[in-house]
């Protein structure tokens, strides 16, 4: 009889989408036509470059003419953007060789595929609140999860604990849900504890772009040490509005072994084995994002994002509540007032004011007494949101 992989039994659901979901519908229903203004969103909502639209076109025309028409393309990744890619590093001062950038179809999937690396009795270490899918794809494979929880009094970013050693280490920075980041100087506790200790990073980048302090890392690869213990995991989904055209790029270093296995032969064989590329369409339009002209307009993209969250900081400092994040990330994460809880919150704020945001709660239970504001809505609604804000939390 065939036996199920029952592991997946072992899920939680997760009610955090579902139940926003139902909870904005219900209010919808019972208040027709009213609109919502929509803080919650993970999404984008400017649509791609114009130099990447271009690309792409070019890109069509070309599997059209016999000459220039592509099949396969390679597995691991068209030349032309892996060494786009290893340029972009370049530029910060990372030195990588093309064989060390695997382009992928987007940080989700590669999130998941990577864990075809490591066997499934390592442990694995997720520092909280996180982004969902590092538990949940660990927990289908039957791994044992330590929980390595922040708070205010670190700035959410925690730093490695002596008692809690673990095989595999999931790092977020910019993090997912709370907008912070590490500095040079805590991501070289955690290259060093890593190092120590065999672990192995799984470093996700995908909000990296929305750095602007120069002093803060993009890259675990700017930290001396790191091409021992790390991979890096990134995506174009935020960056550059590829969310639904996907493509993203891991970069793993040749350095990176343990028990005479190296990691990057070990994706060769993964990825010539289980993919056969992402198509050249799409990798053309990913390579114009690297060009001078699109990274120019990306930037553009970003800053619309940026503006949102710079009035969404403006309110929470006029209003006294700590927050983080914002300043070098999409997301804005602060305190609920008046000490409510994170559902409560959500529903006060959607039955008063009609803003929809997210329960920190959703990502890890040090996560409760929080919430997320994201920046990728619309302008005039985040706006307008902020002003509804202000005005109902400084009633007290
Ligand atoms: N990693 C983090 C922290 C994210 O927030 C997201 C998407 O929201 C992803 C990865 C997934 O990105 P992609 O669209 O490339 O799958």
């Amino acid at each position: 009889m065939i036996r199920p992989n029952m592991h997946y039994g072992d899920l939680q659901d997760s009610y955090l989408f579902y139940n926003i979901a139902q909870k904005t519908r219900s209010y919808l229903e019972a208040h027709p036509g009213a609109h919502l203004y929509r803080l919650g969103i993970g999404d984008v909502s400017l649509p791609l470059c114009g130099t990447v639209i271009k690309a792409l076109h070019e890109a069509v025309d070309d599997q059209s003419d016999k000459d220039r028409f592509h099949g396969y393309m390679p597995e691991c990744g068209a030349p032309f953007l892996r060494s786009a890619v290893a340029g972009y590093y370049k530029k910060r001062g990372v030195q990588l060789s093309d064989d060390e950038v695997f382009v992928s179809s987007g940080a989700s999937d590669e999130l998941g595929d990577i864990l075809d690396l490591f066997d499934s009795s390592c442990s694995v270490l997720v520092t909280e609140p996180a982004y969902p899918a590092y538990v949940d794809a660990n927990i289908m494979a039957g791994r044992k999860i330590l929980h390595l929880t922040s708070g205010i009094d670190n700035g959410f970013l925690p730093l490695p604990d002596k008692g809690m050693v673990a095989d595999l280490i999931y790092i977020c920075s910019p993090a997912n849900p709370t907008g912070a980041v590490f500095s040079r100087k805590q991501l070289k506790e955690w290259v060093d504890f890593a190092n120590a200790n065999g672990s192995v990073i799984l470093f996700d980048a995908a909000y990296e772009a929305f750095i602007e302090d120069e002093s803060l890392p993009h890259s675990i690869f700017e930290i001396d040490g790191a091409r021992t213990c790390a991979i890096e995991i990134c995506s174009l989904s935020k960056t550059a509005g590829f969310t639904g055209t996907r493509l993203g790029y891991t970069v793993i270093p040749k350095e990176l072994e343990r028990s005479r296995m190296n990691f990057n032969d070990m994706w060769v064989s993964n990825r010539t084995t289980k993919t056969n590329g992402v198509s050249y369409i799409i990798q053309k339009g990913g390579a114009a994002v690297f060009t001078e002209e699109g990274q120019r307009e990306i930037r553009e993209n970003i800053q619309v994002y940026k503006d949102n969250a710079r009035v969404l900081m403006d309110a929470l400092e006029e209003l006294g509540i700590w927050y983080t994040g914002g300043k070098n990330s999409p997301y804005v994460w602060f305190r609920c007032p008046n000490g409510m809880g994170s559902w409560d919150f959500f529903d006060y704020l959607l039955n008063e004011i009609q803003v929809v945001g997210t329960p920190g709660e959703g990502f890890g239970a040090c996560g409760e007494g929080f919430f997320r504001f994201s920046s990728f809505g619309d302008p005039e609604d985040t706006k307008k949101a902020a002003q509804l804000m202000t005005a109902l939390l400084s009633k007290g």
